[in-house]
């Protein structure tokens, strides 16, 4: 990857590119052509690349292999996570504890087992800080609580949610919880086992692998329905002959993680400082959503207010002009008609505020000196839209 080519991507968390290691691993598992679910001799290179990957997922997540699904993706591990667990109780649906702020991968198959199966929902809201409160989801725990499904990082402002609170709160309670951790794996280290979770998602092209790729940690698979039926796939759980090539993509972007993550996060750390302290000194008046702390959100992710300008038209010439890549709201619910953030709605901004805000987000490729670009092309920009704002205001005065 030349670091140049990419310096101006400031949307890590819609996805990464793929790193070269990555690329290469993946090139090499294009010769396991065999099936890997025969039995054949040809077909014993393929099943060793997808069982070396489910060694290599489970390490970087610190739980046993039997214990990993592949899926196509977070998406697939959500709505896995939730109908799996849901249609156990399908003779008698329950209610269903989650937040307001879920990606919408969590929000659809909830919305979709209130309205088929007759489900109820509780949707906790976050504070300004943009973390949901362990009190608000003690005190909605009901007798037929049968699902909490609570995200671990937010992909729009980078907040931690208090997961090992809810987990711990969840088991007293005897409900399983499902937490979708797509934005965290890959940029702070993750213990599974400690935190005690019963199902957790997670998507390879977040951390530098292939796109279509993931995968969902499951405690007890006897808590959980099978999520695709027929050739006895994945133990039976998600039929399917295995995409090795992507498995492989997955496997070496998690062994990466695995070896990098300290110094990622480190770097990651010391780029979002730099971007705060750039932001506060300049003249423009910047606010910034959530928490921006190193221990409540993560080190690659600020969302920004930026008072008097149109956030899609700031994004615009930010590509147009300067080659730079920023987001207005959570790339994946792009193909949806355009609504305002639900993420920053549900944190109490108005309107206004949210139509002014960005999602910066940066990663193993960006430098110090891209900081700085970066910070100097959006100061120069917003200056621009205020001076034509306010002729406008002039003109029609
Ligand atoms: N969950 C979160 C928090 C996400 O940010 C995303 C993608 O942006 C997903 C789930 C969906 O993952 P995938 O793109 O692998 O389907």
């Amino acid at each position: 990857m030349k670091t140049e080519h990419i310096s101006g991507y400031f949307d890590y968390n819609a996805t990464t590119p793929i790193s070269d290691e990555v690329a290469k691993s993946m090139i090499s598992a294009i010769g396991q052509f065999a099936n890997p679910s025969s039995s054949n001799n040809y077909s014993q290179l393929a099943k060793t690349v997808v069982s070396h990957a489910r060694e290599n997922v489970a390490k970087l997540l610190n739980v046993k292999a039997p214990n990993i699904f592949f899926t196509s993706g977070g998406t697939e591990a959500n709505n896995w996570a939730i109908k799996g667990v849901l249609s156990k109780h399908s003779d008698q649906p329950g209610h269903i504890i989650t937040s307001a702020i879920e990606h919408a991968s969590v929000h659809d198959p909830i919305k979709y087992c209130i309205q088929q199966l007759g489900y109820e929902v509780t949707y906790l809201k976050p504070d300004s800080s943009g973390a949901i409160n362990v009190a608000d989801l003690k005190g909605a725990i009901r007798a037929n609580t049968q699902l909490i499904s609570v995200m671990y990082a937010n992909n729009e402002t980078g907040v931690i949610q208090p997961i090992s609170a809810i987990a711990k709160i969840a088991h007293e309670h005897s409900i399983p919880m499902h937490v979708d951790a797509v934005q965290l794996v890959g940029k702070q280290h993750l213990d599974v086992t400690a935190l005690n979770v019963d199902y957790l998602s997670l998507s390879a092209h977040k951390f530098y692998g292939p796109k279509g790729i993931g995968c969902l940690y499951i405690k007890d698979i006897s808590s959980i329905d099978p999520l695709i039926h027929g050739g006895g796939q994945e133990s039976a759980m998600r039929s399917g002959t295995e995409n090795v090539m992507a498995i492989a993509g997955l496997s070496k972007a998690a062994e990466e993680a695995q070896q990098a993550i300290e110094q990622w996060n480190k770097e990651y750390w010391s780029y979002k400082q730099h971007m705060i302290a750039l932001l506060n000194a300049a003249p423009i008046k910047v606010k910034f959503n959530g928490a921006t702390n190193y221990i409540d959100a993560l080190p690659n992710t600020l969302n920004i207010t930026i008072e008097g300008i149109r956030a899609e038209a700031l994004a615009a010439r930010m590509e147009m002009l300067h080659h730079t890549i920023i987001s207005i709201g959570s790339a994946c619910s792009n193909n949806k008609t355009k609504k305002a953030s639900h993420v920053l709605t549900a944190m109490g901004l108005n309107e206004v505020d949210i139509q002014a805000s960005i999602r910066v987000s940066f990663g193993r490729f960006t430098s110090l000196s891209a900081i700085e670009m970066f910070v100097q092309a959006l100061v120069a920009e917003t200056q621009v839209l205020l001076s034509i704002s306010e002729s406008g205001i002039c003109k029609s005065n």
